[in-house]
């Protein structure tokens, strides 16, 4: 259970370990190119040398990218779709050049058509993005909060994602979107309910990773609202019962809130972990 941060790719990828490590991350992510749009630079032996040596000499254990926020893998338009299908596979193949443990993506929404077809094409996209890739990084799906036709809100849709990748494609489980799509995590019956349900309907082994933060929102608002830790609906207990329980000890979390309120954030979940003697 290593806790980190989204961090920014000013100065290049190599200047990233360093911003991690001050802000006190066991573990980071990063944006790879601009989250929206444009080419992505080329990352040259030299860049990948340099960051490698970065993660040691600053102590970081595992790294994620986050493709960017354009990607929509539901759209029924199919410049939309293709354009998103490339940069997804484009990550996974810039995760793999630099040792990232897995490139996380918004599956997207389909406002124009039923769900269950966006779905269907969401699943598609996925299956091309990872036709004839053997890399070792992984390729997940995040939990979405909204409306509109939000494709991944749902552990039933994202089972099938899943299944229909074989397990190839794995879960980013953001407590937010999880809990504004009706998944409770306030307590430590309903962290269990809800990981229980994960357990049944996707299968535990696709949990890769967290996306910690609070709920400025409600439980089911499908709202998509991010507070710092202990300040929302979750609330400190909820964050005490989600790390205290066994299943969420084996993954990461990975805050995605404002740099200068990382410390603070980080504090608080290595309180809570230390208080629970791990
Ligand atoms: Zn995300
Ligand atoms: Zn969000």
């Amino acid at each position: 259970m290593l806790f980190g941060a989204h961090v920014s790719i000013q100065g290049g990828i190599h200047k990233a370990p360093e911003q991690a490590a001050a802000l006190g991350c066991e573990c980071f992510q990063i944006f790879s190119r601009s989250p929206r749009g444009g080419p992505a630079k080329i990352l040259t032996r030299e860049i990948i040398r340099e960051f490698r040596a970065a993660c040691d000499r600053h102590e970081q254990k595992a790294w994620y990218i986050h493709a960017p926020y354009y990607v929509n893998l539901a759209s029924h338009n199919p410049r939309i779709r293709n354009a998103s299908i490339r940069a997804v596979r484009e990550e996974l193949e810039r995760g793999r050049a630099i040792g990232a443990t897995a490139v996380m993506t918004h599956l997207g929404s389909a406002r124009e058509t039923p769900k269950t077809d966006g779905l269907r094409r969401a699943m598609e996209s996925v299956h091309i993005v990872l036709q004839r890739y053997r890399g070792k990084t992984k390729l997940l799906a995040e939990i979405a909060a909204g409306s509109g036709g939000i494709i991944g809100d749902s552990f039933e849709e994202l089972a099938q994602m899943v299944r229909h990748t074989g397990g190839r494609c794995g879960i980013c489980f953001d407590t937010q979107h999880a809990f504004a799509s009706g998944y409770d995590l306030r307590t430590t019956d309903t962290v269990k309910e809800t990981l229980d349900a994960f357990d049944a309907i996707i299968g535990l082994e696709h949990l890769e990773l967290s996306h910690c933060s609070d709920s400025l929102t409600t439980l089911g608002s499908r709202k998509d609202r991010h507070g710092y830790i202990g300040e929302g609906e979750i609330g400190k207990r909820g964050f005490r019962a989600i790390l205290a329980e066994p299943r969420f000890r084996m993954i990461n979390f990975v805050l995605e809130t404002k740099l200068e309120d990382v410390p603070q954030d980080l504090r608080i979940l290595k309180r809570i972990r230390r208080s629970l003697g791990c």
